[in-house]
């Protein structure tokens, strides 16, 4: 079918890559970019001999867009998907503009120096995608991305109306670390210390950090505490799902994380605020990072499951309905199947089928675009497959 060039090895992109390998009928051939090349081939080769996928390495500092130019130009991928960090999607979407290559990523940009994440600065990009005659994909992750892919479905097939989403994300893994976070500790821990939101009758609401706490019975896990966190999707939702009235975003964590990430706040390690330290400038954010256990050494360790999804409540024909499309996954067997854990799996593989939607034409249309956007029903059908499976209930308990 085609080729991918995916950019960035961490975490995430090592489960989206072994995927594309599983699916070598749509990836014949990926190139695997990143700022260390060391880990590119390294993957390269535990997986060459597993795959008929062709797989090729190279080097790329993502921050530079003549480098991206040259790097897409050589490689001709049909798809370029964005694996590294949110702070370079401007300068990946800038690349596949110049050469006219299809764009996929899972996180929404934000600047380096400011921890705010929206959707305005990629969603600028639209008219000029259109005019290129190219398909941006914007977060095509689990959350954002299944989670926008669920509501599309719920909207399609179960509802006239969805006037409330909760989305809540439940990881139950235990690594043993007494702090450590399960995908990049800087992007990790300023979603998590920013202000809580969410979106009713048509503004934001602002909350402190951690403010709104509820406790909920997740399926299969069982009963636990979950914060109120402002959240991707929340902003797309918002536009994307006619009649809405709210959409919250909750995620569980144990009071560990919690005393700890407090505790570091409190002494000044999680800011982004340059210090001066020995005559060199660093980032006290950056050098927690260093410090802290590499997420992608989480896999053997970690063991329990993630349980993420969305409820949703409104009308179809007249009358009320509420209905709850979750996942479940076990850190072990991602662990087994990809060597990563579950929030690297839960990532990974929508990732993998995003990129096979675009490259497929299944989900194709020059613009730039959220993942709610497209016919969510190919995109379910893969999670089924490619090892992401959905359950439904239609009785759930609702977060009050
Ligand atoms: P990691 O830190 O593990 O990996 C990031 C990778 O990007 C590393 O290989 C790194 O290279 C590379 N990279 C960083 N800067 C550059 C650059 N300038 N040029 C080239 N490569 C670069 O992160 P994760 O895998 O945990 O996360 C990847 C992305 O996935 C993030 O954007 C994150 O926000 C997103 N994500 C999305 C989720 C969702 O559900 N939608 C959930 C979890 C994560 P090096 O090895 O040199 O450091």
């Amino acid at each position: 079918m085609g080729k991918a060039l995916i950019i960035g090895c961490g975490g995430v992109a090592s489960a989206a890559i072994h995927k594309c390998c599983q699916n070598s009928e749509v990836f014949t051939e990926i190139c695997i970019a990143s700022r260390t090349k060391a880990k590119c081939d390294a993957l390269k080769e535990k997986l060459e001999g597993t795959t008929s996928t062709k797989i090729t390495t190279a080097q790329v500092d993502a921050d530079h867009v003549d480098e991206l130019t040259a790097l897409i130009e050589k490689e001709k991928p049909d798809v370029v998907l964005n694996l590294a960090l949110p702070y370079q999607d401007l300068t990946i979407m800038e690349a596949c503009l110049a050469t006219k290559t299809h764009y996929i990523d899972t996180a929404n940009y934000e600047p380096e120096d400011t921890a705010k994440f929206e959707y305005k600065w990629q969603w600028a990009y639209k008219e000029r995608f259109e005019k290129a005659g190219i398909t941006a994909l914007l977060g095509s992750g689990f959350d954002p991305g299944v989670t926008g892919v669920f509501s599309a479905y719920a909207q399609k097939h179960y509802f006239d109306e969805i006037h409330y989403i909760d989305i809540l994300d439940c990881n139950a893994g235990d690594h043993g670390y007494p702090f450590a976070t399960n995908f990049n500790p800087e992007i990790n821990i300023r979603e998590v210390s920013a202000k809580g939101s969410y979106w009713e009758n048509g503004s934001w609401v602002e909350t402190e950090p951690m403010e709104i706490k509820k406790v909920y019975h997740f399926p299969e896990i069982g009963e636990k505490d979950m914060y109120l966190l402002h959240h991707e999707e929340l902003e797309s939702l918002a536009l994307n799902i006619k009649g809405i009235k709210r959409i919250r975003f909750f995620m569980t964590f144990g009071q560990s994380y919690l005393t700890h990430l407090k505790c570091l706040e409190n002494v000044g390690m999680t800011s982004i605020e340059p210090i001066e330290f020995e005559g060199k400038q660093i980032v006290p954010l950056q050098f927690l990072k260093a410090v802290l256990p590499d997420p992608s050494s989480l896999g053997p360790r970690t063991k329990g499951k993630t349980n993420i999804g969305c409820i949703f409540r409104g009308i179809k024909d007249g009358k009320e309905r509420n209905l709850y499309i979750y996942n479940v996954c076990d850190h072990q067997e991602c662990y087994r199947e990809v060597g990563s854990q579950a929030v690297a799996y839960t990532t990974g593989v929508p990732a993998m089928i995003g990129a096979m939607m675009v490259m497929t034409g299944k989900w194709q249309k020059p613009g730039v675009f959220n993942v709610e956007e497209f016919d969510p029903d190919p995109f379910m059908e893969a999670l089924n497959r490619w090892g992401l499976p959905w359950k439904t209930e239609e009785q759930p308990e609702l977060v009050d």
